[in-house]
């Protein structure tokens, strides 16, 4: 580019519109969505001379009036005129069905009871927010293997390798993953930029998403550009959660773009999982899922859930875990009664 802007000075009169425009259009390509000044667009294409500079904003007037840019004071902007059509007509159904982790023990099936009632429009975004080691790489595990038949799917990680991969994949053999001798998925290594990659349409799961400190704030951006991705299908993002605190990282800024938002909390003194919903936008009937929260155990090798019951504040030690200096009996110092248990029906689910 910096070649063709100096050959492009050396010729006067005749023809130095064209290059200085060819140079303009192949610049705004490159620079889709930036906004610019004429200084900026000068240093960058090292247009020096009067008389280019002249051409330049000739050219920069006339993407003006054709609406290629906007004018804001002296900054130039790119009207992005990108459309993505929703196909509403083609939808054959309101929401997209969405199985969610259960016990695959003829003896347990135990499930996360908020199922019954959270709905998923295509589109819908869903964080898990998780400490470390508290289940989030086997929950999207968990929802990407009740699910790989009946959507396609895509499995970003961050972490895993392919022999670690198909130990997990060896244990959840209550799916076969193989459709004619092929995976029914598509595992893809994966860091960070995920929105460039997303498939729309598709359940994508990425876990996990990694936020620098100090840049909390862009989680809601990012999200964002993830979700607008998929309109026709389901994304499902990881986080990292720190333990203390109630929400995961970025906090309001990650919980306003999702449609379902779940925290994952380990009491390792007391050896329990806690699930909890901070926010599900979309359900029906009459029992609200919104702040519920499930215990649950990780068995076969952190590959299943099980055990997965409600749980509700102690009503003896209001959730504290302690009486003055004992441990609450009532619930063992835990804070937290079981309460109501979902079950699977025998035929009521295929597995
Ligand atoms: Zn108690």
């Amino acid at each position: 580019v910096k070649n063709e802007a100096r050959m492009a000075e050396k010729t006067y009169g005749e023809g130095l519109f064209a290059k200085v425009s060819a140079l303009i259009d192949e610049y705004l390509d490159l620079h889709r969505g930036d906004t610019f000044n004429d200084d900026k667009l000068f240093r960058d294409l090292e247009i020096t001379s009067r008389d280019a500079r002249k051409e330049a904003q000739k050219k920069l007037s006339y993407l003006v009036k054709e609406q290629v840019l906007k004018k804001d004071k002296n900054a130039y902007i790119y009207i992005n005129r990108d459309i993505t059509y929703i196909p509403w007509y083609n939808c054959k159904e309101d929401y997209i069905k969405l199985v969610l982790p259960s016990s695959h023990h003829p003896d347990d099936l135990t499930y996360f009871g908020f199922e019954d009632v959270a709905k998923f429009s295509p589109g819908s975004l869903i964080v898990i927010a998780g400490v470390s080691n508290a289940g989030k790489s086997t929950l999207c595990r968990n929802i990407l293997w009740d699910n790989m038949h009946t959507m396609k799917s895509v499995y970003f990680s961050s972490e895993t390798t392919g022999p670690a991969f198909k130990r997990y994949a060896q244990v959840m053999n209550w799916q076969d993953p193989f459709k004619d001798g092929k995976p029914v998925f598509e595992l893809v290594e994966r860091y960070r930029d995920y929105e460039d990659v997303i498939r729309n349409g598709w359940l994508n799961l990425i876990d996990w998403l990694d936020i620098e400190d100090g840049e909390f704030f862009k989680i809601g951006n990012t999200l964002s550009m993830i979700k607008e991705k998929n309109p026709l299908g389901i994304t499902v993002v990881a986080i990292q959660k720190d333990a203390n605190k109630e929400l995961g990282r970025g906090a309001s800024f990650s919980k306003e773009k999702a449609s379902l938002y779940m925290t994952l909390d380990y009491d390792k003194d007391h050896e329990l999982y806690r699930l909890t919903i901070e926010k599900c936008k979309e359900w029906v009937g009459a029992f609200d899922p919104n702040h519920k929260t499930y215990g649950f155990q990780i068995t076969e090798a952190g590959t299943q859930f099980s055990n997965i019951r409600e749980l509700k504040k102690c009503p003896e030690c209001h959730g504290y875990g302690s009486r003055g200096k004992n441990d609450c009996m009532r619930c063992n110092g835990t804070g937290w009664t079981d309460g109501y248990v979902s079950k699977r029906v025998e035929n009521g689910i295929e597995f």
